[in-house]
């Protein structure tokens, strides 16, 4: 691997956060290394949709014409359907992205802007030496795998920790070590395939099936393939036979039957309601998934993560210089603030969704009087504000 050795900020995980993380940073001015442990085009378990929020965040950061085509199909209307009933939330709510073509979008984008990209390259973020007092060194040193096993290690003023759930790359700093909520659900991805065969989903349009033990969306992506992402209990994941739980909320919610699920490949996920002891520590910063995830209800994550990738800059601009032991408490701030603000919304809806009475009670009131329901999607799909990076 033919990196240099040292980088003002190492970006760890080349997903939504990390690519534009990257981007901004590299934008800024910045020597920046953006390593990923997967190489080429990835599927990500993930419904695929991206909010205005999100959208937001990308046009701000002048991402919008070098992702026309990603973000080309619109989502026109979410319907959530809970055995025979139906709540539809109508009008222009985001976009609907295939995560394999969309994530390397990013990611070229962030190489365009300066940054150099390492495929391939799984990351560890080293322990400071023992007897370092967390004042001391000016860099921090990460090693880099290669599938080879060849390792390397690098020094950078700052580590982004953009490596999704779990954050592989901190194993080694038990003091990043996670809070996962004991009865978290499981995230489900099947791969979109042009094996999955059904002519009753619209474009533009994600389809949403609750049940009691889990939930799961439908979204058609721009080439005509089905994109279905879920979040199951753990006692779903123990039965098995992940096709049939599927065919069968589908069927349970009236939603039309799709074809070739047995043979898909289903992938699962950690637990997804999890986070961090902290969201960051000496030159140190968590963003995206890695500084916490709650569940996809309501089709934030990718927002939650653009927008820590765009509040790390001017953040980053400061710590490269001097970091500063009260810097973490303030990006754990930042993050409470900026980013994380309304993600009570979500919790409360995960946790109504838990409860069968009181999910059928919440969706009978909310199928009776659907402009309940317009202020929770005006406020998920608000704009957010980005500090002005000089390109
Ligand atoms: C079932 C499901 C449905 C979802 N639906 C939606 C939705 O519709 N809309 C939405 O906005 N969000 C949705 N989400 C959430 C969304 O997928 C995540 O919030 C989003 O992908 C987070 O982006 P990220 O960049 O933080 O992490 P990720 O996208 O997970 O990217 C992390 C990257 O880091 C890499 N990596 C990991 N370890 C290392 C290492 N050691 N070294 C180098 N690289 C490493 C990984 O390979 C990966 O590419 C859904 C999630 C699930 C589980």
């Amino acid at each position: 691997m033919n990196a240099p050795v040292h980088w003002n900020v190492v970006v760890i995980g080349a997903g939504p956060s990390g690519s534009v993380a990257a981007y901004q940073l590299a934008r800024a001015g910045l020597r920046v290394a953006l390593i990923e442990r997967t190489v080429g085009p990835r599927y990500k378990v993930c419904g695929g949709c991206l909010n205005e929020r999100g959208l937001s965040v990308l046009q701000q950061c002048g991402l919008g014409d070098a992702l026309r085509d990603e973000l080309a199909t619109p989502l026109r209307q979410i319907v959530f359907h809970r055995d025979a009933r139906q709540v539809a939330i109508n009008g222009q709510v985001g976009a609907i992205v295939n995560r394999a073509t969309f994530d390397a979008a990013l990611a070229a984008a962030a190489v365009r802007a300066g940054a150099q990209f390492f495929a391939g390259v799984k990351a560890s973020v080293e322990p400071l030496a023992a007897g370092t007092t967390v004042r001391e060194p000016a860099t921090r040193t990460v090693s880099l795998t290669q599938a080879d096993g060849t390792l390397k290690e690098i020094t950078t003023e700052l580590v982004v920790v953009a490596d999704g759930l779990g954050r592989p790359s901190l194993q080694r700093l038990a003091e990043f070590d996670g809070v996962t909520a004991a009865n978290s659900r499981l995230g489900l991805g099947v791969t979109p395939s042009e094996t999955l065969v059904s002519s009753g989903y619209e474009p533009a349009t994600l389809s949403m099936a609750l049940a009691d033990d889990g939930y799961l969306g439908v979204a058609r992506l721009a080439d005509g393939r089905l994109c279905i992402g879920a979040a199951i209990d753990a006692a779903v994941a123990r039965r098995g036979a992940l096709d049939r739980w599927i065919s069968d909320t589908i069927a349970r919610c009236e939603l039309p039957a799709i074809d070739g699920l047995s043979m898909a490949s289903i992938r699962g996920t950690r637990p997804l309601t999890q986070r961090p002891a902290r969201t960051a520590g000496h030159r140190i910063v968590l963003i995206g998934d890695a500084a916490g995830y709650t569940e996809p209800i309501t089709g934030e994550g990718m927002a939650w993560g653009l927008a820590a990738a765009a509040a790390v800059a001017p953040f980053a601009l400061k710590a490269c210089r001097e970091w500063r032991p009260e810097f973490a408490a303030a990006w754990e701030r930042t993050l409470r603030r900026d980013v994380y603000g309304g993600q009570y919304v979500n919790r409360l809806l995960a946790a109504a969704l838990r409860r069968p009475r009181y999910a059928r009670r919440v969706f009978a009131a909310a199928a009776a009087l659907p402009s309940l329901t317009a202020p929770i999607v005006r406020r998920l799909n608000r704009p957010q504000a980005v500090a002005r990076i000089a390109a």
